[in-house]
């Protein structure tokens, strides 16, 4: 996995997979799929079809030994992705972490599930491309900034005035201009 910061993986949709299995190489964990009722390494995928968010396949399979039937979901997943804090300190990136502060900021805000999901999507892929083992808290500011500001601009300037810190308030009205003078535009 040499300077890939992205892969595959797969799991069922219920399982308790630890961490360090999640971090494994997709095609490992392809090959160790058991069948989650008689632990059978065999399973055939009967169908396949890409989820409602459009990010993620969902594969029914059947074990070839006793014929259960269940779903495995797979999806983009960031690995091995360090974040390198204002004060220098390091620690694994989370999407956790992430999601709450968008959450956060998209507080009461009329967005779909669909669209939240999208929104992640895009913002782990900025990260991707940059095709680091490293990224700094604020290269995943900015990135969250540059999508956020597409979907929704209350959102992007409650999350801006968090995490990027206004210095005082002529900066904060510089941007909420450059907000309303791009809608202008766009209205035009
Ligand atoms: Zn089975």
């Amino acid at each position: 996995m040499q300077g890939s910061i992205c892969g595959v993986f797969l799991y069922p949709k219920t399982s308790l997979l630890n961490k360090r299995r999640r971090a494994a190489h997709w095609q490992t964990i392809i090959y160790t799929m058991k069948c989650p009722v008689c632990y059978f390494q065999d399973t055939k995928v009967v169908d396949s079809r890409v989820a409602s968010d459009g990010f993620s396949i969902r594969r029914r399979r059947e074990c070839l030994k006793c014929g259960f039937r269940f779903s495995t979901y797979e999806e983009l997943e960031i690995l091995e992705l360090t974040v390198v804090k204002r004060d220098g300190r390091r620690e694994p990136y989370s999407r956790d972490k992430m999601t709450r502060g968008l959450k956060r900021a998209l507080e009461k805000r009329p967005i779909t599930d669909e669209t939240f999901k999208k929104l992640i999507h895009l913002i782990e892929r900025d990260l991707q491309v940059l095709k680091k083992e490293e990224v700094t808290s604020d290269q995943i500011g900015a990135s969250v900034m540059k999508q956020l500001k597409k979907v929704d601009k209350v959102a992007y300037i409650r999350y801006a005035s968090v995490y990027q810190s206004f210095k005082d308030l002529t900066e904060f009205k510089k941007e909420l201009n450059k907000l309303s003078n791009n809608k202008d535009k766009a209205k035009e």
